[in-house]
């Protein structure tokens, strides 16, 4: 006879599937957990009490913040294609702002240029006055564009804008497959991100390249390469 028993949950079976089947249940909401664990995942905890005819058990109960709605992997594939086809153009005023922040609407963004406010998200981090644009787990809707910095007037006049709010983009695409826009594929998640632009999202690998030439994270490689598609297909941790 087999017998699972804990807190409580006591139950016997003849049927070695029954047995197989349930623990198979329990190891995949391990391995959720421990994924979970990896990626820093809020829970909210509470605990139960319970009370049965031969006495009365805690139970701790882990529950996740369902507020935001993520698309399924079939529809995040279809803005991805969306968002590789887009061909922006300039406006009146001679920027790419506008074509960007309809890019951005393709996967439900939009852009605050207010970039020291992302403080208010993260307040740990320091809002980094070289990085042009960013996206931040805590305000996830929004992509933060760094009207401040030094090259923006130019950035914003060409097309390296795009493939800028690109890899922005594929932090979001990242957290939405991955529940986390930093998975633990061990490489460095900026380079990764950089490749999830350039293969799912049509960013211009040479101009990813050449704005990440002086920043050795943003470097894309075969292994960057290789983790992106580990991302995009949904494996979002490496042993
Ligand atoms: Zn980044």
């Amino acid at each position: 006879m087999l017998e699972a028993t804990s807190y409580g949950d006591t139950r016997r079976s003849m049927n070695r599937n029954d047995a197989t089947a349930y623990y198979t249940a329990k190891l995949a909401d391990l391995h959720q957990l421990e994924y979970d664990f990896k990626i820093h995942k809020s829970y909210n905890i509470s605990i139960q009490t319970h009370t049965t005819a031969t006495g009365s058990y805690f139970e701790i109960v882990l529950t996740q913040d369902d507020s935001h709605h993520t698309p399924s992997p079939q529809q995040l594939d279809s803005i991805e294609q969306q968002i590789a086809s887009f061909r922006g153009q300039t406006g009146q005023n001679g920027t790419y702002l506008q074509s960007g922040e309809q890019m951005l609407s393709i996967v439900g963004l939009h852009a605050d240029y207010d970039f020291q406010s992302m403080g208010n998200y993260r307040p740990s981090t320091q809002v980094d006055r070289y990085a042009f644009a960013a996206f931040c787990e805590g305000k996830a809707d929004t992509n933060f564009v760094n009207t401040g910095h030094e090259a923006y007037p130019y950035v914003v006049r060409s097309t390296q804008y795009l493939d800028e709010l690109r890899h922005e983009i594929a932090h979001h695409l990242v957290y939405s497959r991955c529940e986390t826009s930093v998975p633990p594929l061990h490489v460095e998640n900026e380079g990764m991100t950089n490749s999830y632009a350039v293969m799912y999202l049509g960013a211009n690998r040479d101009t990813l390249n050449s704005i990440g030439a002086s920043f050795p994270e943003y470097a894309m490689n075969a292994q960057t390469d290789q983790a992106a598609a580990s991302a995009h297909a949904g494996t979002c941790v490496v042993d």
